[in-house]
């Protein structure tokens, strides 16, 4: 008997022999220990088993059966093959998403360690199913569920008539309308059933305001996955949802989608436009919401996708009748949206108003809110201090040695680091080509702001959150902790401080660049900064306080930033999307980038041409490139990038088949070793 066995390696499977011994034991979805290679040990799943036995290999047999049931059910392994087809990737890289660290031992001391705890009974242990120790009610509603006010209920039955005809449906909701609280009426009813709900959140979202006020309602019938969780914590939640009493409800970040459900009726995405929903590296890239609507589908269940601010490919197809659409245009309690004032710096550069980054209107409104003893919020979308140095003699820029970038100055560190491979190094004493000792800072970020502050309001109180203040889970909710008590009455961040936060006593909101965003090359741009800074923007005035927003621009007359003002979001889409329609971009197409890496870049040129020219045999002109990205090196390797604008009807199983046959030529070239090739699709 022989078995195939996923691993978590990029590969689909590899064929082992079964010894005879373990041929009752090893089943589909079983877990097994073998060894790959001179010395590798792996933990891998396996797949099916057979008795073809395959030709002209070595053929190595199973060590070790870790489960005496499946672990992984049949939904899942739909599943998994659904995300490896779909994004392109071998199997082996799914599942090594999809199931808890803990689950692959790989080392000889984690294994060892894993089948000691298996004996004693311990955490590496899938064997046995716990009964779990909290009480469980199956719709258990702790606390009655919150007076809906009508726009809520329309709202509610809005969602429910479109789920009558609709699998998927958005709920558009102004920021603070109440969609939360929908969301908990809607789940309450599928718990009533008896149904399971997976509600997703993008992991910055997931702090304990929002588990708190869940757990109010829906006590311990609910289960939080969350990435920065400890192995054990994760693998505890796994064993649960795979045990015969299931959390009711998951609240959890995108990798909850790998969970194993066992009668799902409802998926909820909750700031569905967040783009922190695509998985960028490592392999599988997958969207978790347009994977969940597959999951949900999977199970003939719903999904309802909530925001403030669509993304382009869900409101394209809300509209085109696709998919369900309810509106929220209030907040609750009638709250007024906040009012957002426009500061043209250019003008007060001219005139030579600026303090540092902080325009004269900015400095009043922040005043006028101290005085008031309320809060403030100011949002620079970088992090550091500058976003360079550059010496003032000869013009030298200190750059990363592995990558394609330069380095970003931290003055509390005294450091320059890149942002993309985390490389540091001391700001020298002296320039390296002129040998002289005085440089500039170039650009700012959330260091400066704090900087500055502190000399224009030296008696305020500051927060700042960036990735540098909140390298831990703790960090990052003491802060929130902190500026929600009222421990501060500035909090200065990058785009964190963006997302679905909830603070009482916040009036003013000052955006201290919209440009940096709105000039990115990227053809989401102008929804990005559009959704961004209605997201910043709707943290003001949510609680009784009105709400007042500075927005600094040097683009202070144009479009975009009027549609931003007055909140016209459809205007915005418009405009963009007839632009999309013209240069063939989503949502009217598919994009697939085809990524290729080598250490070698004149060696990497060579194989891009080739491998383009390969694919523009089959598809023509929609194949652009090969093209540098705009960082074309990291981590000491060089990247070329084809893109692929696939028409949405093109059959999705001929594209890969074609694209992994001309991989599989590419690789197969004598010059072609070490050469790296990877997808991207639907890229944001
Ligand atoms: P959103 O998710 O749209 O930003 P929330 O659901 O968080 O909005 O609601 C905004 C605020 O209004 C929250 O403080 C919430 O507690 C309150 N709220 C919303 N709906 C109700 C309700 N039906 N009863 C009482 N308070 C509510
Ligand atoms: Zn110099
Ligand atoms: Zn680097």
């Amino acid at each position: 008997m022989f078995a195939d066995i996923t691993l978590p390696i990029p590969f689909d499977s590899f064929t082992y022999l079964v010894p005879s011994d373990m041929e009752s034991r090893v089943m589909r979805g079983c877990r097994v220990v073998v060894s790959l290679g001179k010395n590798k040990i792996y933990t891998g799943v396996v797949l099916r088993t057979h008795d073809k036995a395959p030709e002209g290999v070595e053929i190595k047999p199973i060590l070790e059966v870790l489960d005496e049931h499946p672990v992984v059910n049949e939904q899942q392994f739909a599943f998994w093959q659904w995300i490896a087809n779909y994004y392109l990737c071998p199997l082996g890289d799914v599942m090594k998403a999809g199931l808890p660290g803990a689950m692959k031992p790989k080392d000889e001391k984690a294994l060892k360690e894993s089948s000691r705890k298996r004996k004693g009974k311990g955490a590496g242990d899938m064997e046995q199913e716990d009964t779990p120790s909290s009480n469980i009610s199956l719709a258990s509603s702790s606390l009655p569920l919150a007076p809906f006010s009508p726009a809520q209920q329309t709202a509610m039955n809005s969602i429910e008539e479109a789920f009558l005809t609709k699998n998927v449906t958005l709920l558009h909701g102004v920021t603070s309308s109440g969609k939360t609280e929908i969301y908990i009426h809607l789940i309450d009813k599928y718990l009533r059933q008896g149904k399971q709900v997976l509600y997703l959140l993008p992991e910055i979202a997931l702090t304990t305001q929002i588990t708190e006020r869940l757990r109010r309602v829906f006590g311990d019938s609910m289960g939080v996955y969350h990435s920065k969780f400890t192995d054990a914590q994760r693998l505890d939640v796994y064993k649960r949802q795979a045990s015969s009493l299931p959390y009711q409800l998951i609240l959890g970040v995108r990798s909850s989608i790998f969970l194993p459900f066992q009668n799902l009726g409802l998926v909820i995405v909750d700031e569905e436009h967040e783009q922190s929903y695509k998985q960028q590296e490592p392999a599988p890239r997958y969207h978790a919401r347009n994977a969940g609507i597959m999951l949900a589908h999977m199970f003939k269940a719903k999904t309802l996708l909530g925001t403030a601010t669509p993304s382009f490919e869900v409101y394209h197809l809300a509209h085109k009748n696709r998919y369900g659409y309810v509106r929220l245009t209030q907040r609750f309690r009638d709250m007024q949206l906040p009012t957002i004032e426009v500061v043209d710096t250019k003008e007060a550069k001219r005139k030579k108003q600026m303090k540092g980054a902080f325009s004269p209107r900015l400095i009043e409104a922040m005043k006028e809110a101290l005085e008031r003893k309320e809060q403030i919020i100011l949002f620079q979308n970088r992090r550091g201090f500058s976003s360079f140095i550059e010496c003032k003699t000869c013009g030298w820029v200190p750059r990363c040695p592995h990558c394609d970038v330069t380095l970003t100055l931290h003055k509390k560190t005294s450091t320059l680091t890149c942002h993309y491979c985390g490389y540091t190094a001391h700001i020298p004493e002296r320039c390296p080509a002129c040998e002289e000792n005085k440089f500039m800072d170039i650009g700012t970020g959330t260091e400066k702001i704090e900087e500055q502050i502190a000399q224009i309001f030296p008696e305020a109180t500051t927060l700042r959150m960036d990735l540098d203040t909140t390298k831990t889970r703790g960090q990052y909710e003491r802060i929130i902790n902190d500026f929600s008590t009222h421990q501060a009455d500035i909090l200065i961040g990058t785009q964190m401080v963006t997302k679905g936060l909830d603070f009482d006593h916040v009036s003013v909101v000052g955006i201290l660049d919209a440009d940096t965003m709105l000039n990115l090359p990227d053809f989401r741009s102008y929804e990005r900064t559009f959704q961004t800074l209605s997201q910043v923007a709707g943290r003001a005035g949510r609680n009784n306080t009105a709400g007042l927003v500075i927005l600094q621009t040097r683009s202070a007359d144009s479009d975009i930033i009027r549609q931003i003002t007055q909140n016209d979001y459809w205007q915005m889409f418009y405009a963009q999307m007839t632009e999309r329609q013209l240069f063939h971009y989503p949502p009217f197409r598919r994009l697939i980038y085809v990524y290729l890496r080598h250490k070698d870049d004149h060696l990497l040129e060579h194989l891009a041409d080739e491998m383009a020219q390969r694919l523009r045999a089959v598809f023509g002109d929609r194949v652009l490139g090969p093209d540098r990205p705009p960082i074309a090196r990291i981590q000491s390797l060089y990247i070329r990038k084809i893109m692929l604008k696939m028409e949405l009807q093109a059959s999705a199983d001929k594209v890969r088949q074609t694209l992994i046959a001309i991989q599989q030529q590419m690789l197969s070239l004598p010059i072609a070793k070490n050469l790296n090739i990877y997808y991207d699709v639907d890229p944001l």
